[in-house]
């Protein structure tokens, strides 16, 4: 007679299990999952994959890498 209850006692364990499992898989999925970052070859610091070039080539290239613009 009582093994009808415990099994849906049982169900609702499991259910909350499943839901804890659930949620710390997207929060683990979420922190697994880092930025996209680029190194540059001439600098050799991380920036991030967005930008064309890294911080400091650009910063190069403002000042006048190019030349012969004047
Ligand atoms: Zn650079």
């Amino acid at each position: 007679m009582n093994a009808c209850a415990a099994s849906g006692r049982m169900a609702a364990v499991v259910l909350a299990m499943g839901g804890l499992g659930l949620g710390l898989f997207l929060l683990g999925g979420r922190r697994a999952t880092p930025l996209p970052v680029v190194r540059c070859p001439i600098h050799g610091i991380a920036y991030d994959a967005e930008l064309e070039v890294c911080p400091d080539c650009a910063k190069m290239d403002a000042v006048g890498g190019k030349g012969g613009a004047r």
